[in-house]
């Protein structure tokens, strides 16, 4: 019997590339004159490492709509949508507009 291998398989062109960038209400305050950020929308880009190049129009052939919206509960959809099955990817790499140190990778 053979020992498990302790690595990932090669990614290859099985890439799902996700960029999103919430949309927050600041109307409550919550610690001196600081504002607490309320998630209300979510905006989500995405495409595979197939359609990188392809015109930002054009849906992703993979994995459709390349452009989507979510307002219902805009954290807990983002983390939904990350743990959507896509048999085809093998990395997930989603990275937020504007924020630091807020990357997620999974493979
Ligand atoms: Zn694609």
């Amino acid at each position: 019997m053979r020992p498990l291998k302790d690595a990932l398989p090669p990614a290859g062109d099985k890439v799902f590339y996700v960029f999103y960038d919430f949309e927050t209400s600041q109307n409550t305050e919550y610690a001196d004159e600081a504002k607490l950020h309320v998630p209300k929308l979510l905006c989500v880009q995405q495409f595979c490492t197939r359609c990188k190049d392809a015109e930002h129009a054009c849906d992703c052939e993979r994995w459709g709509i390349r452009r989507l919206s979510f307002w219902q509960e805009p954290v807990g959809d983002l983390l939904s949508y990350l743990t959507d099955q896509r048999p085809w990817a093998y990395k997930i790499i989603a990275r937020a507009h504007n924020a630091r140190h807020s990357t997620f990778t999974s493979s």
